[in-house]
Order: structure tokens, then C-alpha cells, then sequence
């Protein structure tokens, strides 16, 4: 655990120092639970969100983008049930004054039920070795069946006692439960109480005549209010889905845990439009296909699980997370939601417009079922740094800093380096530059000696350093160095351009992953 921690501090720590992420407005203080993504988080923030964007409106001809205002009509908060239903529970302690989610309390409490399964269970797997029956293990040894009925319990009645807005009873739970302060360990609670998550402002000049507006909390529901101007202008045929990425804001109760939970915050979402009744098929497709898209860039198949909902949200059927092993544990990355047809006919109601879409098979007139896949930008560039801040140990002893990057999301995708500032090297290596820049993003740097270099490339995660030497003069090679194996290997300049696009192409990466 504290290894966990120390990792997580050597993240934020690392992200500052790089120039990947800042706190915002860092002269004032910073604003809580607010980033700013300096100029290598910049760059690794595009290219996460390019990696998207063409593995969804690129490689799927049925899928097309979109690009919706942050501010919306007040009403379609209403007909989405924003304005009466986004709420967190929140608690407050009265001894250490700090807020918590009490859903958030109940379910770490569970989390760690989980954790002690599965620890027994390791265990046994150690001692038993191939014979090992996880299954049959789970159901007959007394310690392990009895965390996870525990668990199973605590989740269901959390469930329950907040689809039926019973606050009491989910205080009642923690106080069984006997779930104290994690940071002053006090037992001393409030009651639990309701929270509107969205961020109001104002539209208008005068106080009177201003109207009241919010901040999108999702980008979803501009999907939804433009369905059928994607659908007609672009010639649309059910299954279709159109991809968004954008900012969003939620005042959210406690913001901790650095860019995973923000207020304000960018998502990457897809809202896939389908025929009623067959969208429990795609809502299983597509989370084996968003899956397959986390695993493509090789960050470590264990890092992932899928989470089933237990409590389904107002416009949901059914509801899974794909959870990545943060430095705090296994949490929520992306949602994929099975929304029925809630949204449309809401917004049908509310606007008192039609929203539908006629089946030239069916020759039917219907309001679409959506499964939605929603992911969090922020989240997802915290579980790659996480995943990829190494500490090595070097065969000579010594230790470097690593940040093994997938290099299709890599900042920088070459430095290239003169060996020393002098003889005409930092002119050819400037030529190699002006080569380059035309199709990577590759940075000139003379300055330290060559190690020192290689190592401040390594920790800002740039795959590949092409060093110029007295050599090249003479035989237009150079020396290419791959980071993650440190190997290095002379080519003819002539060959860099096809060795970095080998290395760093959205195709060598996303190739077999793809539908
Ligand atoms: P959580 O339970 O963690 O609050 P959520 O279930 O409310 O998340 P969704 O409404 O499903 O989240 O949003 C979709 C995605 O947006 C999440 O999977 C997450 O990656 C991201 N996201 C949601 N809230 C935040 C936030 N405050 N900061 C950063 N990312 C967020």
C-alpha cells in the first residue's frame, strides 16, 4: 500500500516537473480540484484524444463526430433529469469537519471486503498450485464466502436504499457498518444529505432578464438534441453513433485524488443509436470492443476489469464500468451505459418535437435505444502516466526514471541530438529536423552531455533519440536509441522516417484490435 502511495505522489510530482500538468491558477494558490496540462501534457491530451477520435469515426463508417456547445437550453437539464436527479449523498463528520460521499464510504468499505477475498484466495492459489479450484473455493471455505456475502449484502442494500432516496437508511449502513473517518478515524456523522452536482452561471445582461443557465455535466445530452440533424444531413441508418469529445462540469462534493476526479473535467463520449430490443446485443458489443481499445495500448491486460452496476441510473437498462488499477486501487475509467430511450423521448416530451427515425426495413417510425460508451479524458491520461513512471534498475547500478509511454501517445515522438555542439553536427542534425517535423512532432536538443539527455528523454517518455556524430559526416547514418530497451542500432538517415512510423502509427497500433 504505501508503495501504491509513493507511486501516486512520484505521478503528480513527475507530471509538474515534466511539464505534463499544473495546478491551475498555481500563482493564486491553485483552485481546487482544477488542472491546467502544460506543454507535454498538451500534447499527450491531442494524441489521447486522436487515438479516439479515429478509432471511432475513422475506423467505423457508421460513426460520425460532433462538435456541441458547452452551454445548452435550460430545459434540456429538465427533460434530462439533471436539474431533480444529479445528486451525490454526501456526509459531513462533525469532529474533522470534512465532507465525504457516503455512497463513496459504503463502497470502499466493501472494496476492502473484496480485497481481503482476494488475498485468502491468492493464497490458497499459492499453496494448492494447479489443482487449484477458484471457484469451488469461493463457495466452500468459510473466511472467503463470508467477505463476499458481506459484500455482496452491504453493495445491494446500498443499492436499494438509494434508488428509493432513503438518506436514513444509508446512514444507517455506515453507522453499522461502523465506517469511521479514513482520516481522523471519528464516528461522529451528520445526516446524509442531497447535492446538485452542476455548476450554474448566468445568461443576459441585467439581473432580471438573465436567465438561468448550467454548464454541461455531460456532453451526452448535446448528442441527443441533434440526433436528427446528424441523422438527416448526414444520411444516417440505424445502428449509427455519433462521437463527441468535450469539457464538462460537476461541483463535484470531494475532489481528491488529482486529475481523477475534477470539476471541471473533458469526456470522450459515443452515443450508438440502435433498433428497441436489440440493444442489450450491442451494449455487449461494445464493451468487449471499448475493452479491446484500452488493451491495444499494451499498458498491462491485469490494469483492467469490468464492474457491473448494481444501482442502474434513471435512464439505464444496463450499466458496466471498465475499472484500471489507479495507484488507489481499481477504479471507474470509462461507463458504458445502456440508456433505452429515455433521452429522445424525453426530449420529444420537453421540446415537444419528434425524434425518430423511420426503418426503410421495418417501414416503422421509432424512437431509437442508445447505448452509450463515456470515458473520461482526465482519467484515461492518469491511468497511462500511472501505468507507465517506471523506477529501473540499470545493469551498471544505477537507476533512470522512465516513463514508457505507448509511442503512438508519446509528446515528443524523436529527439535528435547532436553528439557535441560543434564540427557541423548541430547544422545536420537541424537538417534532420527540418526533414521530420513535417510528419512527427520531434525536438532538438544540444545542450548536456549525451547520457544526461537520453535520461531527461526517457523521463518525458520520447521513444526514440537519433544521435548525429562525426561519423555521420561521412556516411549519413546516425545512432537510433529505443527507450524502453535502451538498444541502440545504426541507420541511414533515409530510413527514419519509415522506423518512426513503424514505431508510433495509429495502425501498428490499433491493427489488431480493431473490428
Ligand atoms: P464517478 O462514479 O467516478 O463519479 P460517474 O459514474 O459519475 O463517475 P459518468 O457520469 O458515467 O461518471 O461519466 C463518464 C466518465 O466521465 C467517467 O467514467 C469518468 O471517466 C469521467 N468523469 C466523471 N466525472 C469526472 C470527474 N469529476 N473528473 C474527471 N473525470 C470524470
Amino acid at each position: 500500500m504505501a508503495k501504491q502511495e509513493d507511486l501516486f505522489k512520484n505521478v503528480i510530482s513527475h507530471a509538474k516537473e515534466y511539464g505534463y500538468i499544473f495546478a491551475s491558477s498555481e500563482i493564486y494558490d491553485g483552485l481546487s480540484a482544477v488542472y491546467d496540462y502544460g506543454q507535454n501534457g498538451a500534447e499527450l491530451k491531442n494524441n489521447i484524444k486522436e487515438y479516439w477520435w479515429r478509432s471511432m469515426t475513422q475506423l467505423h463508417q457508421n460513426i460520425v463526430g460532433l462538435d456541441a456547445a458547452i452551454l445548452m437550453h435550460p430545459t434540456t437539464w429538465k427533460a434530462s433529469g439533471h436539474v431533480d436527479a444529479f445528486n451525490d449523498p454526501l456526509i459531513d463528520n462533525k469532529d474533522s469537519k470534512k465532507r465525504y460521499r457516503a455512497d463513496v464510504l459504503v463502497e470502499d468499505h466493501a472494496e476492502k471486503l473484496l480485497q481481503k477475498a482476494e488475498k485468502e484466495i491468492a493464497k490458497a492459489k499459492k499453496r494448492f498450485g494447479d489443482d487449484f479450484d477458484e471457484e469451488m473455493y469461493k463457495e466452500t471455505n468459510p473466511r472467503v464466502k463470508r467477505y463476499l456475502g458481506e459484500r455482496k449484502e452491504i453493495l445491494e442494500r446500498l443499492a436499494k436504499s438509494l434508488t428509493n432516496e432513503d438518506l436514513a437508511d444509508v446512514k444507517a449502513l455506515i453507522e453499522e457498518l461502523e465506517i469511521a473517518d479514513p482520516e481522523t478515524g471519528s464516528r461522529n456523522w451528520t445526516e446524509v444529505r442531497q447535492f446538485n452536482l452542476m455548476f450554474g452561471t448566468k445568461l443576459g445582461a441585467s439581473a432580471e432578464s438573465a436567465t438561468q443557465l448550467y454548464l454541461r455535466p455531460e456532453t451526452a445530452q448535446g448528442i441527443f438534441v441533434n440526433f436528427l440533424n446528424v441523422q438527416k444531413t448526414g444520411r444516417m441508418k440505424i445502428p449509427f453513433g455519433i462521437a463527441q469529445i468535450g469539457k464538462a462540469f460537476r461541483n463535484e462534493i470531494v475532489a481528491r485524488q488529482f486529475i481523477f476526479r475534477m470539476r471541471e473535467f473533458e469526456q470522450m463520449e459515443m452515443q450508438f443509436f440502435v433498433r428497441p430490443g436489440e440493444e442489450l446485443e450491442w451494449y455487449e458489443k461494445w464493451k468487449e470492443t471499448r475493452l479491446k481499445w484500452h488493451k491495444s495500448l499494451g499498458l498491462g491486460e491485469e490494469n483492467y476489469r469490468l464492474h457491473d452496476h448494481e444501482k442502474l441510473a434513471h435512464y439505464a437498462n444496463a450499466a458496466a464500468d471498465i475499472e484500471f488499477d489507479f495507484p488507489f486501487g481499481f477504479k471507474e475509467l470509462e461507463g458504458i451505459h445502456s440508456r433505452t430511450d429515455f433521452d429522445l423521448k424525453a426530449h420529444e416530451e420537453f421540446s415537444g418535437k419528434k425524434l425518430r427515425f423511420y426503418d426503410p426495413e421495418l417501414k416503422e417510425n421509432y424512437v431509437p435505444y442508445v447505448i452509450e460508451t463515456s470515458i473520461g479524458l482526465d482519467r484515461m491520461f492518469l491511468s497511462v502516466l500511472s501505468a507507465t513512471l517506471k523506477e529501473e534498475e540499470l545493469e551498471d547500478g544505477n537507476t533512470r526514471t522512465v516513463l514508457k509511454l505507448p509511442a503512438v501517445l508519446a509528446p515528443t515522438k524523436a529527439a535528435i541530438l547532436p553528439l557535441v555542439k560543434k564540427d557541423g553536427l548541430p547544422e545536420m542534425a537541424q537538417k534532420i529536423v527540418d526533414e521530420l517535423k513535417w510528419d512527427f512532432k520531434v525536438q532538438y536538443d544540444e545542450k548536456d552531455a549525451i547520457g544526461r539527455r537520453y535520461r531527461r528523454q526517457d523521463a518525458v517518455g520520447t521513444p526514440l533519440c537519433i544521435t548525429v556524430d562525426h561519423e555521420s559526416l561521412e556516411d549519413n547514418s546516425v545512432t537510433v536509441r529505443f527507450r524502453d530497451s535502451m538498444e541502440q542500432k545504426r541507420v541511414p538517415i533515409t530510413e527514419l522516417e519509415s522506423i518512426i512510423r513503424k514505431e508510433t502509427d495509429f495502425k501498428t497500433w490499433m491493427k489488431d484490435f480493431a473490428e
